[in-house]
C-alpha cells in the first residue's frame, strides 16, 4: 500500500506549481526548493526549502523530509543529484540521465550513437575556429551553449567570420564550453511528451510548436502533419528517450525540414512548455502523468478529449506587478482556460501563465485563442 507520499521538487516555477496541483490532485504532498521564498510552487505548500542545491545541509534536510525527488529543469548539475542519489533518496529522472541531457553537446552524441536523426553538429575549440567548422556545416550555422541554455538565451545565429567572433565572445562570457549546429531550413517545429515507468511508456499527440523570438507561443494539438510522419516522430520520441536510459516524462523537441525529414533539436527531462495544453486537452495531464511516473505507478491515457487543443503562452507586456488586470475582459471567452503562474513581477516577455481552448474546429479555436492573447494584460 502506498502512503501520503512527499515529492520533492528542485525548482519552483511554474512547471513546478503546475506538477504540484496535480499531486494534490492524487492525494500526495509536495516540498519545493528554490532560490528565493514565495516562489510560484513554493506558495503553495508549508514545505518551502528556501536556498540552493549547492548548500549540502539544506540539500540533505530536504532530502530526508521527501520520499523522493524530481526536477523542473535540466540545469542542476549531476552531480548534485548523485549527492542527494548518495543518501539514499531515488530522483527520477536519475543523475545518470541528466548527465547524459544537460551538457546539449553529450545529449547529441547520446542520440546520434543511437541512430536517431541530429541536425549535423561540432565541438567549438576556440574563437578563430570558424573555418572548421563552416567546412563541416556550411557558412551558416547555431552556436550554442552546452550548458545552461533556455529560451534561445544561450544560442547566436552566425552567418560569416565576423558574426561568430562576436558570438564566441558573448556567449564564453557567461558559459564556457560551446558547440555549432548545421542550420536548419525546417517548415515546422514540433515536440513530443513521452512519459516512461519501469513498465510502460506513452506518448501524448505530437504538437506543432511556433516560436517568437526563440520562446515557445504557440501549442497546435496535434500537428498538422501526415499520420505517418506523427507516427514517426511518436517513434523518435520514444527512442530518445530510451537513449538516456530516462524514466519520468520528457519533451523532445524536433524539426521536420521542407522534404518531411524529422530531426531531433533537443530533449528535456521534465514537464515542458510544450505539453500544457495536456492539462484541458488529454485525459491525463503531462502534470499528472509526471507525478505517476515519479511515483512508478500506473499511467494514465494520454488521448486528446476533443480533436484539436491551442495552447499560446502569456508573456508579460508590461513591467509590474505579476497579477491580471483585467480579468473581466480575460474570462470573456467562456471555453478558455486560463492559467497564471502566480509569479510576483512581470516582465515584458517574461512567462506569466497560458491559455488553451480545445475543439472540434482548429481554426475557430486558434482564432478565438489568439483574439483572447491580445486581450489579456498581465
Ligand atoms: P533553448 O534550449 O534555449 O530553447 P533551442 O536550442 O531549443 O534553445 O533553440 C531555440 C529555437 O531556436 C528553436 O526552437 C528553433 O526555432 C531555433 N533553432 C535552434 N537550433 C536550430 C538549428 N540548428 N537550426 C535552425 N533553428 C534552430
Amino acid at each position: 500500500m502506498i502512503n501520503k507520499k512527499k515529492i520533492g521538487i528542485l525548482g519552483g516555477g511554474q512547471l513546478a506549481r503546475m506538477s504540484a496541483f496535480q499531486a494534490y490532485k492524487l492525494g500526495f504532498d509536495i516540498a519545493i526548493l528554490e532560490k528565493e521564498k514565495n516562489s510560484p510552487a513554493g506558495q503553495l505548500t508549508h514545505n518551502e526549502f528556501v536556498g540552493w542545491v549547492n548548500d549540502d545541509k539544506l540539500l540533505k534536510q530536504f532530502a530526508e523530509e521527501c520520499d523522493i525527488i524530481t526536477l523542473e529543469n535540466e540545469f542542476i548539475d549531476a552531480d548534485r543529484l548523485k549527492f542527494i542519489e548518495s543518501l539514499g533518496k531515488k530522483v527520477i529522472p536519475s543523475s545518470n540521465t541528466i548527465r547524459l541531457i544537460q551538457d546539449k553537446f553529450t545529449q547529441k552524441k547520446t542520440l546520434l550513437k543511437n541512430n536517431i536523426p541530429v541536425p549535423n553538429f561540432i565541438e567549438v575549440k576556440s574563437i578563430n575556429d570558424y573555418e572548421r567548422i563552416s567546412a563541416k556545416l556550411g557558412k551558416r550555422f547555431i552556436v550554442k551553449s552546452r550548458k545552461m541554455g533556455y529560451d534561445g538565451y544561450g544560442n547566436a545565429d552566425v552567418k560569416n567570420v565576423i558574426e561568430f567572433k562576436e558570438a564566441y565572445k558573448k556567449l564564453t562570457n557567461r558559459h564556457s564550453n560551446l558547440y555549432a549546429e548545421e542550420f536548419v531550413k525546417f517548415s515546422k517545429e514540433l515536440a513530443v511528451m513521452v512519459v516512461r515507468t519501469k513498465k510502460e511508456i506513452k506518448t501524448y499527440p505530437v504538437v506543432e510548436t511556433i516560436q517568437k523570438n526563440h520562446i515557445c507561443h504557440t501549442v497546435i494539438a496535434p500537428a498538422q502533419i501526415s499520420k505517418r510522419k506523427l507516427k514517426e516522430a511518436e517513434e523518435i520520441g520514444i527512442e530518445c528517450v530510451k537513449a538516456v536510459k530516462g524514466f519520468g516524462l520528457f519533451g523532445i523537441e524536433m524539426f521536420i525540414d521542407a522534404k518531411g525529414k524529422i530531426l531531433v533539436n533537443e530533449m528535456a527531462p521534465r514537464p515542458h512548455n510544450s505539453g500544457h495544453y495536456t492539462i484541458e486537452g488529454c485525459v491525463t495531464s503531462q502534470f499528472e502523468n509526471h507525478v505517476r511516473a515519479v511515483l512508478n505507478l500506473p499511467l494514465g491515457s494520454t488521448d486528446l478529449v476533443k480533436q484539436y487543443a491551442v495552447m499560446i503562452n502569456l508573456l508579460g507586456k508590461r513591467n509590474g506587478e505579476g497579477t491580471v488586470q483585467n480579468y473581466k475582459e480575460s474570462l470573456g471567452e467562456p471555453n478558455l482556460h486560463l492559467h497564471i503562474y502566480g509569479k510576483a513581477k512581470s516582465r515584458i516577455g517574461r512567462k506569466m501563465g497560458h491559455i488553451t481552448i480545445v475543439g472540434d474546429n482548429l481554426n475557430v479555436i486558434l482564432r478565438k485563442a489568439k483574439q483572447m492573447e491580445k486581450k489579456i494584460i498581465i
